[in-house]
């Protein structure tokens, strides 16, 4: 069997942009000054933001038998990212339709559609398994168990914010959440509790937060110019899960990632704005081991 550096099992979505003078009031029509359809969903842009990092990757997923999702395994192929495990389901591809006015202001609908039928895969030869939360949360235990049995590291990015059982959080080993997101499972100090072994938190333009059983230490933010800080999460998570299959320490992954985020705020939108390699390097003064 082939093996990976790291795993994705996630979400892959169609985005669907309109951009509005302003939002919409209920009964209200309007027509759109500009629209946009990308690539998306948090395990997808992950599963890219690994590839980019030069990471052989696998993606694990769901789309529907339509064009969207021809689109997706293609985005996906193109990036070198192995879809073999990418199954053709009798739903739609997922979709998210995003409303942006004047002012940068957005509400977004997602229709999971086939996101909602990932199921548990056997999974491959791995260093890491990466989940996210954009899929069923019986997938996201099984998926964790299984690669637990393995001696796989499991990394979750528990994104969108929820609450998640003790259960489920125990199989963790690294846990990347953005401030809102640490605040809803209960912060650091009860993941830690609960047996994760490393609390990543990432905290926008002031870097991340690297918290276990040694204590905390800080991560330093890489100054740019941000302008879009979508895709921001996701270079940061994807860049670390790379670095650790390759035997970074947390420290030093998230010291890594932190550069791919804030590098990914300076391109607008989520797939285009996930840095490479080679720009990582160059903005850290040097190759990366
Ligand atoms: P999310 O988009 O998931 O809420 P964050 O906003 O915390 O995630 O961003 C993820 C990471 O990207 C941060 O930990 C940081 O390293 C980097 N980042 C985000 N915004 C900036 C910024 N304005 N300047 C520098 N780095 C940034």
């Amino acid at each position: 069997m082939t093996s990976f550096d790291v795993v994705v099992v996630g979400s892959a979505n169609l985005d669907l942009v309109a951009t509005l003078d302003h939002l919409p009031t209920p009964g209200e029509t309007l027509i759109a000054l500009d629209y946009a359809e990308h690539a998306g969903g948090k395990g997808l842009n992950q599963a890219v933001a690994c590839a980019r990092m030069g990471a052989r990757t696998a993606f694990v997923g769901c789309v529907g038998c339509d064009d969207a999702g021809t689109f997706l395994r293609e985005v996906l192929e193109r990036e070198g990212i192995d879809t073999s495990l990418l199954r053709s389901v009798d739903s739609p591809t997922g979709r998210a339709f995003i409303n942006v006015d004047q002012r940068g202001e957005n509400e977004i609908v997602v229709v999971s559609g086939a996101n909602a039928l990932v199921t548990p895969v056997e999974l491959p030869k791995a260093a890491v398994v990466l989940l996210q939360l954009e899929i069923p949360l019986s997938t996201v235990v099984a998926t964790l168990q299984a690669a637990r049995a393995r001696g796989v590291t499991t990394v979750l990015n528990p994104a969108p914010a929820q609450t998640l059982t003790a259960e489920l959080l125990s199989l963790v080993d690294v846990a990347v959440p953005n401030e809102n997101e640490a605040r809803l499972l209960g912060g650091t100090e009860h993941l830690l509790s609960l047996g994760v072994r490393d609390v990543v938190t990432t905290l926008g333009e002031r870097g991340a937060e690297v918290a276990n059983a040694s204590g905390v230490a800080a991560v330093a933010p890489h100054a740019v110019k941000a302008i879009d800080t979508v895709g921001a999460g996701d270079a940061f998570t994807g860049a670390m899960c790379a670095m650790l299959a390759s035997g970074s320490s947390v420290q030093q992954a998230s010291r890594v990632g932190a550069v791919a985020g804030a590098l990914a705020t300076t391109v607008h939108g989520a797939v285009p704005s996930l840095p490479k390699r080679q720009a990582v390097e160059s903005a850290m003064g040097g190759a990366l081991k």
